[in-house]
C-alpha cells in the first residue's frame, strides 16, 4: 500500500447526503468470477436476467493505484501503474461486451438489454478512500490509494452500431440506468464526484468498438467541476439565480447557437466553444444530476443526445469521433447545490480528414484557441438532419 499507514483516519470531509431518486427503472445486481458486481437494466423486471453464474474461475482482483496531489495546482493525479501487469487479457478478436456464448467468455455472462459492470482494471479502485481537504498544504511524499470506482455501461448487446443508431426507447433506458448508478455511487462512501463519459471513435483512443460508455466515481471533485461548481456558486450568491438558469434566457431568446429547443431541455453551441465540435444539452429545471430528473426530462434528453449525436455523424462522409460528458454538481457540502446537471459533447474533428491536437496553448496554459465561429457550428448543426 503506497500511502502512510492512517491515511484513512484523516478527518473525513463530509459528504452531502444523497436523496433517493424519484427514477426506478427494473435492474438485478450480481457478482462476476472475481467479485466485480455487474448490474442489469430491463425496460420490464421480466427481462431481468434471475441467475447469473460467471463460468470463469474466481480470482483475486488487482491491487490499486495511487493518488498524488499536484502541489502546484492542487489538483489530484491518479497513477494507475499496477494496471501495466495486466493479465488474462481477452484475445483481440473477441469482444468482452458482447453477451458470453457457449466456447466465448465476454464479461457479461448472461443476455441483457443495458448493463453496467466495475472495470477489470479500474484506474480508481476496488477500494474507496476519504481523502483530505484539497486546500491542505501540499504533502510531497505522501500519497493515497486510488479509491473510487471505474465501471462500464454497455448500451445494447449489439456489437455493431452506436448511441445515435439506437431506438429513442433504448437511449432512454441507458439514461436510467446511468441515472441508477449515479445515484448508487454517489451513496458510496468518500465518493465526491460521479462522470458517466463515453470516448467514441478509433481517433481519439477508443480500442473497443461496440457501444458502451463509462463511469468514474471519483473521491475528489475534478478541476473542471470545482472552477465551474465555484463560479455557480459566486453567480447564485450575487444575483439570486442559478448560472445555467441565465445562460439558457440568453441562449433562447438569442436563438443564433441553439442547435435543439425542447419542452425540458435545450441542446446548443456554446458561446466561448473551445472544440470545433461542441454541444451543451441542459434541462431548464435546475436538476444536480441524472437521478434528480423526472422521468419526461430524462425520457426527452435521451431523445435529444441521440438526435444531437445523429447530426455530429450527419456533417461528414464519415462517422464524427466524440467525447460525450455528464457534467453533475459534486457531493460536497457548499458546492453542490448551484451547480446543474448539463451533457458536454465535444468533438476535435475539424474538417473531413482534419483533427485538431491540443498543443502548447491549450495542453501547457489550458488556453484554447477556435478556428470556428460557434454560430457557424450551430447552422450546421441546424442543416444536418
Ligand atoms: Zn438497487
Ligand atoms: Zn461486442
Amino acid at each position: 500500500m503506497p500511502s502512510s499507514p492512517n491515511s484513512r483516519r484523516r478527518s473525513p470531509v463530509s459528504t452531502v447526503s444523497f436523496e433517493p431518486a424519484a427514477l426506478t427503472v427494473p435492474h438485478a445486481a450480481h457478482r462476476l468470477f472475481d467479485g466485480r458486481e455487474i448490474v442489469f437494466f430491463a425496460r420490464e423486471e421480466a427481462d431481468l436476467p434471475s441467475a447469473v453464474v460467471d463460468p470463469r474461475a474466481p480470482e483475486e482482483r488487482a491491487g490499486h493505484g495511487e493518488l498524488r496531489q499536484d502541489p502546484l495546482t492542487g489538483d489530484w493525479i491518479a497513477m494507475a501503474t499496477h494496471r501495466q501487469n495486466r493479465t488474462h487479457l481477452p484475445p483481440a478478436d473477441q469482444c468482452p461486451l458482447c453477451p458470453s456464448a457457449p466456447g466465448r467468455e465476454s464479461e457479461i455472462p448472461a443476455d441483457f438489454q443495458v448493463v453496467a459492470f466495475e472495470n477489470r482494471f479500474p484506474s480508481l479502485g476496488p477500494d474507496l478512500v476519504d481523502l483530505p481537504d484539497p486546500d491542505q498544504p501540499p504533502e510531497i511524499g505522501r500519497s493515497y490509494p486510488a479509491g473510487g470506482r471505474c465501471e462500464v455501461l454497455v448500451y445494447t448487446p449489439e456489437h455493431q452500431g452506436s448511441l445515435a443508431q439506437l431506438e429513442p426507447e433504448e437511449v432512454q433506458l441507458v439514461l436510467r440506468a446511468l441515472a441508477q448508478r449515479t445515484a448508487a455511487l454517489s451513496a458510496l462512501p468518500g465518493i465526491r464526484q460521479v462522470f458517466p463519459f463515453e470516448n467514441r471513435g478509433e481517433q481519439i483512443g477508443t480500442t473497443l468498438h461496440h457501444p458502451h460508455g463509462q463511469i468514474y466515481a471519483y473521491p475528489y471533485v475534478t478541476p473542471t467541476t470545482l472552477k465551474t461548481a465555484r463560479r455557480a456558486v459566486e453567480h447564485l450568491d450575487r444575483t439570486g439565480r442559478t448560472l445555467h438558469h441565465d445562460l439558457l434566457d440568453q441562449e433562447l431568446s438569442d436563438g443564433a447557437r441553439v442547435v435543439v429547443a425542447g419542452d425540458h431541455v435545450t441542446a446548443y453551441v456554446p458561446w466561448a466553444a473551445r472544440w470545433p465540435l461542441e454541444v451543451h444539452v441542459v434541462p431548464h429545471r435546475h436538476v444536480a444530476d441524472l437521478a434528480a430528473l423526472s422521468g419526461d426530462e430524462l425520457d426527452e434528453l435521451a431523445v435529444i443526445q441521440r438526435d444531437v449525436l445523429a447530426r455530429l455523424d450527419a456533417l461528414y462522409s464519415t462517422p464524427t469521433p466524440y467525447i460525450s460528458a455528464w457534467h453533475q454538481a459534486p457531493l460536497v457540502p457548499g458546492l453542490r447545490d448551484a451547480a446543474r446537471l448539463h451533457l458536454q459533447i465535444v468533438s476535435p474533428r475539424r474538417a473531413e480528414n482534419k483533427l485538431k491536437y491540443l498543443a502548447g496553448s491549450e495542453a501547457a496554459m489550458g488556453a484554447f484557441i477556435g478556428d470556428v465561429s460557434p454560430e457557424e457550428t450551430a447552422q450546421r448543426l441546424r442543416d444536418a438532419l
